[in-house]
């Protein structure tokens, strides 16, 4: 069963330079089956967020159409969660409150909400950090915050911008796997966009490559890793003595 379906997808935006309008996306189509994984890769100002955000229903397409679990896309729906690239923390609200937001628009008890919000955070690595607010934590740390977000409504469907973006490598990697393994478990849908090939792999069943000219996808690459539900070994290392 399809459950993303981009058709003939275009976006143009205005150049504020000449005025004109410029393609950042052309007539791009794909679908992404009921529990696959699939990333969007390419170099930088390829169309990956624009495309992204049409999938999420807050930019709508120039040219073409959009459908998720079999509907016409038009706006954002609480079925999709996605994460853009930006964090967009709300400011004024506490970290777990940030990330118990869906759950109290979705009408869940105050101590239900925050239950899962902070196991979320444990998660994602923020334990003691519940009661700050966004501008208290490092990048990454708001990073984090806006994963475990994404992940409190607990949708079918998930798009996610360059998650991983402002991780140190270490934190990537854990939780990387975490996630990954978390997707098959559940049997979600994902749409990932990254501009990082290993992070690509670790994650997604299937990549879609684009280019930035024309803004279009240019090939596709099946990931058949063996070791996909663990891909990186971790093995510590020998103590070694002074040199
Ligand atoms: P990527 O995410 O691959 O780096 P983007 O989708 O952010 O690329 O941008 C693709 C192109 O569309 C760029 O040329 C960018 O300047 C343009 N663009 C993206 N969003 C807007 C916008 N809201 N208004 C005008 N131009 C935009
Ligand atoms: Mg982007």
């Amino acid at each position: 069963m399809v459950e993303i379906e981009f058709r003939n997808v275009g976006k143009s935006f205005v150049d504020p330079n000449t005025g004109e309008l410029r393609p950042a996306v052309s007539n791009i189509s794909f679908s992404i089956a009921k529990g696959e994984v699939v990333s969007i890769i390419g170099p930088s100002g390829c169309g990956k967020s624009t495309l992204l955000n049409m999938g999420s229903g807050l930019y709508a397409p120039t040219s073409g159409e959009v459908y998720v679990s079999g509907k016409r896309v038009t706006k954002p729906v609480r079925e999709v969660a996605f994460m853009l690239q930006k964090d967009l923390l709300m400011q004024w609200r506490t970290i777990e409150d940030n990330v118990a937001l869906g759950l109290e628009i979705a009408g869940v008890g105050k101590s239900d909400r925050l239950k899962v919000a902070n196991e979320l955070l444990r998660k994602c690595h923020l334990k003691g950090y519940e009661k700050n607010y966004p501008h208290q934590l490092s990048g990454g740390m708001r990073q984090r915050a806006a994963l475990a977000r994404t992940l409190a409504v607990d949708p079918q469907v998930m798009l996610m911008d360059e998650p991983f973006s402002a991780l140190d490598a270490q934190t990537k990697m854990i939780l990387q796997q975490d996630l990954a393994q978390s997707l098959a478990e559940n049997g979600k849908t994902a749409l990932f966009i990254t501009h990082d090939l290993v992070e690509a792999i670790a994650l997604s069943d299937r990549l879609l490559v684009m280019s930035e000219r024309p803004g279009t996808i240019i090939e596709e690459i099946i990931v058949d890793l063996p070791l996909r539900d663990n891909p990186l070994q971790r093995r510590k290392l020998p103590e070694i003595g002074p040199l």
